[in-house]
């Protein structure tokens, strides 16, 4: 079939649902489509908080300065400066829609500690404030009655004379192809984190909206800049939130020691993640961590505090490690969690592309540059989604439909039927997943050099090779999740070769990227973004200069 609609959100995170709010505010007939059902988002999963310069003491400037440094200089001020900004009044907002953070003893609303920042500025909902916040941002969208289409996986964009004029969809409850007409389309896909294996990604967290923007020709942003965080479960990747360490949670290594006080003796355990990813990382490989972990030990903090404040990661730890964080400390070692990079967008959203605006994870405005601070990501949905929607509708107020019809429909379908139609001989994505994640988690994780990046481009190059000749042994149209899980690694192949281009690229160390043999941030040659394009079947790279409007850059420290 073929739907219309002035604005089309693809991405139902709170990204999506923040930015369809305000287009349907602005007057446009707006739309959300979404692989996964919109509470089942990646946000759902978001545990410790969200920023915002709210309380006494506070200043916009001081979020701001934390992020700036944060991001070791990278991210762009101008950026930086609107979400410290606006980030109060969206955190109000927020609350009344009817998030219910937690409030201190005086009834006002209660912040915790977070990494990098110098005030305790992230608010909460215990250890769930993700899935607060979408689904009290679901709720709004059943109040505006803004239409979603619920399990359609977008396969390409419409581009019509250089511009996104909407998207190609299965349905997947049917396996049939629509096609959904829009006047300006907001890409809300969130993050690429099954890119690497293990990461604390939620499944469906595969690029789709990077792959799909970079192959109608928007170039993505500062790929390199991956985001390792410092305690995640050995297990399966699973996330302990920052907020842990927030309370006053220590690291300890094998021997027992704080060895947080060593590489950053003024916030210890609070410092930026890509510090506090190194250290520890640096203790397990010169022998003083167990079983290739260090210590997280939140024995201290009491039953009352971990039950209440901490109770996700009280149960994730007993569940995957068998650990009673009240009684003992559990192991956990950096693993892969967000990505910094993204679609590059201006602050209103707009992507080079006309037409198509980003916005959450999945975007790069950049305000994280090298390293995201915790909780400023949340904080980033709200803001820059608002602002992405509130500019979508009134890109679609003086744009014209697309004369897209039935054949541009077929195409689409053609080739998802050649696909599905194929003899199922070939490799199948699974274990092709498998090997793209451990390629990249083994060249392109905490440390990287340009040998072990060369091989990883090389690594990526063979499974892009090999991806060509995928069959899918599940040849039916109901909820063929071995059809989207072929289509999903595709995406991740070309997101990836993005990241190791990147990284390669860039001869120095900032933020999350440590190049061994460039261990050194070198602020003549790289005080710059790097812009990857897709040129046919190889990626074109170009550099952007950062924008610097107060803080000029200065050696980082913690
Ligand atoms: C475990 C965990 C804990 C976190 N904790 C915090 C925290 O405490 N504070 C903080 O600030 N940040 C946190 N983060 C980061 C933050 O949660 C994410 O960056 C953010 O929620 C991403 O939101 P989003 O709206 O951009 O995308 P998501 O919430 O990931 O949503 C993506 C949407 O895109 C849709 N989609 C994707 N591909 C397609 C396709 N092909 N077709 C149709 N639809 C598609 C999906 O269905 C989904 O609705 C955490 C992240 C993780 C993984």
């Amino acid at each position: 079939m073929i739907f219309e609609h002035d604005v089309l959100v693809i991405g139902a995170g709170m990204a999506g649902l923040r930015s369809a709010i305000e287009a349907n505010r602005a007057g446009a007939d707006v739309a959300i489509l979404t692989k996964v059902y919109p509470v089942r988002s990646h946000t759902n999963a978001a545990q410790g908080g969200i920023n915002a310069a709210l309380g006494e003491g506070d200043s916009w400037e001081s979020h701001a300065y934390d992020t700036v440094k944060g991001s070791d200089f990278l991210g762009d001020q101008d950026a930086i400066e609107i979400l410290a900004q606006e980030a109060p009044s969206d955190i109000i907002e927020l609350e009344h829609m009817g998030v219910i953070f937690n409030r201190d003893e005086e009834g006002r609303l209660g912040s915790r500690n977070f990494g990098g920042a110098t005030h305790a500025r992230t608010y909460f909902v215990a250890d769930i404030t993700g899935q607060a916040m979408l689904h009290v941002g679901y709720e709004q969208i059943l109040k505006y009655k803004i239409p979603c289409y619920n399990e359609f996986f977008a396969t390409s964009l419409i581009l019509e004379g250089g511009e996104a004029k909407g998207c190609l969809a299965i349905e997947l409850r049917t396996g049939e192809m629509h096609m959904v007409k829009a006047k300006a389309v907001i890409m809300c896909t969130g993050g690429v984190g099954r890119a690497f294996e293990p990461s604390t990604n939620a499944l469906i967290c595969t690029g789709d909206g990077m792959a799909l923007a970079y192959q109608a020709g928007a170039p993505l942003m500062d790929m390199e800049m991956v985001q390792y965080h410092p305690t995640t479960l050995p297990s399966n990747g699973a996330l302990l939130t920052e907020g842990a360490r927030g309370e006053g949670a220590y690291l300890i290594n094998s021997l027992g020691e704080r060895f947080m006080q060593k590489y950053a003796p003024n916030m210890l355990e609070l410092a930026s993640r890509d510090v506090v990813s190194r250290s520890e990382q640096t203790e397990i490989n010169e022998g003083r961590g167990i079983n290739g972990c260090v210590l997280l030990d939140c024995r201290h903090l009491g039953e009352q505090v971990i039950r209440t404040k901490l109770s996700q990661i009280y149960d994730l730890a007993k569940d995957f490690s068998g650990i009673d964080l009240v009684k003992e400390p559990v192991p956990i070692r950096p693993g892969m969690h967000y990505i910094m990079g993204g679609i590059k967008t201006d602050v209103n959203g707009r992507t080079m592309l006309p037409g198509l605006f980003a916005a959450g994870e999945t975007a790069c405005i950049s305000l994280h540059g090298g390293n995201r601070l915790g909780a400023n990501s949340l904080l980033e949905l709200v803001v820059f989604g608002r602002r992405a929607g509130a500019a979508a509708a009134e890109h679609a107020a003086r744009s014209q439909h697309s004369g897209a019809g039935e054949k541009r429909l077929k195409q689409d379908d053609d080739t998802i039927r050649e696909l599905l139609g194929r003899e199922d001989k070939g490799e199948h994505a699974g274990p092709l997943r498998m090997e793209l994640g451990r390629t990249m988690h083994e060249n392109v994780g905490v440390y990287r050099t340009a040998e072990g990046l060369t091989k990883a481009i090389g690594l990526v190059a063979q499974l892009k090779e090999r991806y060509r000749r995928i069959s899918v042994g599940d040849k039916g149209q109901v909820f063929n999740t071995n059809l989207t899980a072929a289509l999903e690694l595709g995406n991740m192949l070309d997101v990836s070769e993005a990241i190791c281009r990147g990284s390669l690229m860039r001869e120095e160390s900032r933020g999350a990227q440590f190049r061994l043999d460039f261990p050194d941030r070198n602020d003549e040659q790289w005080l710059k973004h790097t812009l990857a394009y897709k040129d046919g079947d190889s990626v074109r790279m170009d550099t952007l200069p950062v924008k610097i409007t107060r803080w000029e850059p200065v050696k980082r420290t913690y």
